[in-house]
């Protein structure tokens, strides 16, 4: 007892030094894992059984709290980066980037102000140039690195928002408008919300047409046409990996004076290969542009990005004011401030694990890398269309593969998920698909987004129906 008293928490004493080579182990073994186990979830009271109490006055030592997260909290925990987790949007980092994740928490850096993390910042940017170039949008665009695609999301939105304000002051008191497809992905609606913002969906989950804008926006009454102030269109569905018409749409925004916003947090991986820029054509227009570096881009929770043809739009809607802060305004301190971009002040650094593995392996890597997720989906394409019992719903787009087997019910679906996940084998979930006559179908979906899924690993997963 008289011992732990006199221990400090910032002590480096022969406990912090064994710890340090155990989670190191544990971090080596972990991303040297080809396969590592898939995981599955326990109840809250289950795992308070097992584990016991876990915060206590005087500490339960490192040790056995980390025996806890070995044995019980971990593999209560799904593994996104395993090759047959192919449900939602997975993760497949890459192992350089991991390592930089730890030099990111190590390094204590605060990514909100040049002053304070000029070297992360610079890091952060070199990044963001490469991603920037890949939109092709005009000289000056710039972005910022956000918690992920929501965040990156607000962050637009919400500069559309204020910049729309500042061209009328009729419209500081009008509710705003934004106008998008049922494709959009559910953080739109939401950061709608957040903003007070309405949103029109257009009810297509197919690619959203610039002839459908511009007949929606025609539609509206002249007070309700008054309040739009921005579109949404999405570069690769999260649901099906479907691209909107960009450049129809940037025409119609062009016309209507309206903010752009494209929401490629998913897809915007495919614009590093020429297999599938092209579908992006437009993409160049956009007033803020979303890519997920979290998704296919290979970088570790979290990391999203806002991209911004004029970021200055942005600094005028983000940008703090306060006492304490000004001194990162001062001449001496100038420099890029993330934090003057997005919704979030204090940051941590967390486009370095990107900028250090595209600095360590190329872009090139990252080209093929993109590519094979994309051929795993024609690879299953076609194993479906031979398969006598299963049927493509549509055809895949980018990594997502849409497909029935025929005569299942939504039950039987959810009962083969539950039944892979438990087993440890895969993670695949249903999802639902809307059909033109209106009525949704439940189906199976795959993406893919990490390149050591085999087609062995698919045709396993077929094989399980
Ligand atoms: C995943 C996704 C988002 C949300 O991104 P988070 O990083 O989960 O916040 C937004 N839009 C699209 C198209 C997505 O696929």
């Amino acid at each position: 007892m008289s011992h732990n008293k006199s221990r400090r928490l910032h002590d480096l004493d022969i406990n912090l030094i064994e710890m340090t080579l155990d989670i190191t182990k544990y971090v080596i073994s972990r991303i040297t894992e080809t396969d590592p186990k898939l995981g599955y979830f326990q109840s809250e009271e289950e795992l308070k059984k097992l584990t016991g109490e876990t915060i206590t006055a005087d500490g339960i030592t490192g040790e056995k709290a980390f025996e806890i997260w070995k044995n019980i909290l971990a593999p209560a925990s799904a593994a996104i980066d395993h090759p047959r987790h192919l449900a939602f949007v997975p993760a497949a980092p890459s192992r350089a980037a991991i390592m930089f994740d730890l030099v990111a928490s190590a390094s204590s850096i605060h990514g909100a102000y040049w002053m304070e993390g000029a070297g992360g910042i610079f890091a952060e940017n070199q990044a963001m140039e490469w991603l920037v170039s890949l939109t092709g949008m005009p000289k000056g665009a710039f972005g910022v690195f956000t918690s992920g695609g929501t965040a990156a999301n607000l962050s637009a939105i919400v500069t559309a928002r204020e910049y729309w304000r500042s061209k009328d002051p009729a419209n500081e008191s009008k509710k705003g408008l934004i106008i998008t497809s049922i494709g959009a992905h559910s953080s739109i609606k939401a950061m709608a919300k957040v903003t007070d913002a309405e949103v029109m969906l257009i009810d297509s989950e197919e690619k959203m047409l610039g002839s459908e804008l511009e007949e929606t926006i025609n539609q509206l009454d002249e007070q309700t046409r008054s309040r739009l102030f921005a579109v949404v269109a999405t570069g690769g569905t999260t649901n099906a990996g479907i691209i909107d018409e960009l450049d129809e749409i940037a025409k119609v925004c062009e016309k209507e004076e309206v903010w752009y916003h494209i929401d490629a947090a998913y897809g915007g991986g495919a614009l590093v290969t020429p297999k599938t820029r092209s579908l992006f054509k437009g993409i160049e227009r956009a007033d803020s542009v979303t890519i997920d570096p979290h998704k296919w881009l290979f970088s570790p929770y979290d990391c999203g990005a806002v991209i911004y043809k004029e970021p200055e739009l942005a600094k005028k809607a983000h940008a703090q004011e306060g006492s304490y802060l000004e001194i990162f305004k001062d001449t001496g301190a100038n420099g890029f401030n993330p934090s003057e971009y997005q919704i979030q002040l204090t940051r941590r650094v967390r486009g370095i694990p990107l900028w250090f593995s595209l600095a360590m392996h190329g872009t090139k890597m990252y080209e093929k890398a993109v590519e094979r997720g994309i051929e795993l989906a024609h690879i299953a394409g076609e194993m479906i269309t031979n398969h006598p019992d299963l049927e493509l719903v549509r055809e895949p787009s980018l990594s997502c593969v849409l497909f029935r087997k025929k005569g299942w019910a939504p039950d039987d679906y959810r009962h083969w998920t539950y039944e892979n996940h438990k087993a440890g084998f895969a993670l695949v979930t249903p999802t639902k698909w809307k059909k033109r006559d209106g009525s949704y179908e439940t189906c199976a979906r795959f993406c893919f987004i990490n390149p050591d899924t085999t087609n062995q690993d698919i045709q396993d997963i077929l094989d399980s129906m």
